[in-house]
């Protein structure tokens, strides 16, 4: 899959209509609103300082948060704007409309290497619905096209997919941003080939959610982990008893079928062989979503059936053990979904002691470590390491689907090297 990127492109003076992920987390403080975490737009400071050197005229257009169609002020990327003329350290000019004369006007009067941000595309409901005749629009000020935003990319949108087209069709460039370029190298090429041993680390809430990417796994790994609450719907499918513990009794033919797939192709398929446990205990009290509250109490490891008033949390210290054993002897290793509820203290070892493995492996035996989901990044994150790993993915619920092995609508839009 060699798709065109921005390192590919000659842009010198023409327009360039750049896709960024700047769906940053805001809040309001005394009436305005603060960027909680700038991230995603620290990120795109590479792609776009590349293309400014280049000489392009820069069109960016993101989306912020769901507005449905309407013009929200609390999710204007009005203070984005801002952000990122410091993180360039040059003037962002902001268009408070992402279509229209506003926008013909202002990128009409820009130079070469000015930068210009539109506001919140999804302030028009023909950006979700992929409107030909919207996307035709934004596409007025766009000579080349540049998606850098692959969290979006799994959605075939006027600004992901649309816009591509119809410059393509012109005969423009449609080109992967330096992010998404990374993003395709490591959740593609990479595992395409792994070296090996390649081990690959699976967990999360449910088998439903992961079960393709089981599937697809189960043909290039050596070895697969199974941990987080996915693993109470093998273990019930073994008749063992998994108590008030998140399963999914309609899953435990789809589990067994991956185990079957697993032994065919001779692929080392591991279940934990230890869970922590508690029990949980109402306190009558209910939550801001009107959600009973519960007391997680005798918190407890246990290797066979869970009891009935008990709820697992997470694979335990025996399973952690033998996991962390496996992945040091890894060559490739990915991982998505965390091995337990980590957002809680109590039940965050057992991902932390993976995490840990996965950072040993890829500093003692050179493996290349590959994080995907929006759970794993901020578990490895949490456990403070988020830079010890080869590569991060930035595309949750995107990255997922490309592991799934699907083709995305905003990569398959962009034009071949
Ligand atoms: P990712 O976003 O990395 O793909 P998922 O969304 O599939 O991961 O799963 C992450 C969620 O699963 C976390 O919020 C975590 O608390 C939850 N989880 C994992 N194990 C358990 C468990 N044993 N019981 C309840 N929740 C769990
Ligand atoms: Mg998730």
């Amino acid at each position: 899959m060699a798709k065109l990127t921005v390192r590919d492109l000659d842009v010198k003076g023409k327009r360039v209509f750049l896709r960024v992920d700047y769906n940053v987390p805001m809040e309001e403080k005394d009436g305005k609103m603060i960027i909680n975490d700038s991230t995603r737009i620290v990120e795109t400071v590479p792609t776009l300082k590349l293309l400014i050197e280049k000489g392009g005229r820069l069109i960016l257009t993101a989306h912020l948060g769901r507005p449905k169609g309407k013009r929200e002020a609390s999710m204007s990327l009005a203070p984005v704007a801002v952000k990122l003329s410091e993180l360039l350290g040059k003037p962002v000019k902001f268009v408070d409309d992402c279509i229209g004369e506003k926008v013909e006007s202002a990128v009409a009067a820009m130079k070469d290497g000015e930068v210009t941000l539109l506001e919140n595309v999804r302030y028009y409901n023909e950006e979700e619905a992929n409107d030909p005749g919207f996307a035709e629009k934004l596409a007025k000020v766009a000579d080349v096209y540049v998606n850098d935003a692959f969290g979006a990319a799994h959605r075939a949108h006027a600004s992901t997919e649309g816009v591509a087209r119809i410059v393509t069709r012109r005969g423009g460039k449609a080109a992967a941003g330096l992010l998404m370029e990374r993003e395709l190298k490591f959740l593609g090429d990479e595992l395409e080939n792994p070296a090996r041993p390649f081990v690959v680390i699976l967990g999360g809430a449910k088998v439903s959610d992961k079960i393709k990417v089981i599937d697809r796994l189960l043909e290039k790994a050596d070895t697969i982990l199974i941990g987080g609450a996915m693993a109470y719907t093998f273990k019930l499918a073994h008749g063992v008893k998994t108590g008030k513990s998140l399963i999914e009794p309609d899953h435990k033919g789809t589990a067994l079928a991956a185990e079957a797939k697993a032994k065919t192709l001779k692929v080392n398929f591991q279940l934990p062989t230890d869970t922590i446990i508690a029990t949980p205990v109402d306190t009558g009290k209910l939550n801001k979503k009107g959600k009973p509250v519960y007391d997680l109490t005798n918190i407890r490891t246990v290797s066979g059936d869970i009891p009935d008033d008990a709820e697992g949390f997470s694979i335990g210290p025996e399973t952690a053990a033998n996991y962390a054993g496996i992945i040091s002897s890894a060559k490739t290793v990915l991982w998505n979904g965390p091995m337990g509820m980590f957002e809680d203290a109590r039940f965050a070892a057992g991902t932390n002691a993976v995490a840990q493995a996965v950072v040993d492996a890829t500093q003692k035996n050179g493996a290349k470590s590959i994080i995907g989901g929006g759970d794993s990044v901020k578990a490895l994150n949490k456990a403070g390491l988020g830079d010890k790993v080869t590569f991060m993915s930035t595309g949750g619920g995107a990255s997922l689907e490309f592991l799934e092995g699907a083709v995305l609508p905003g990569v398959a839009a962009l034009s071949e090297k």
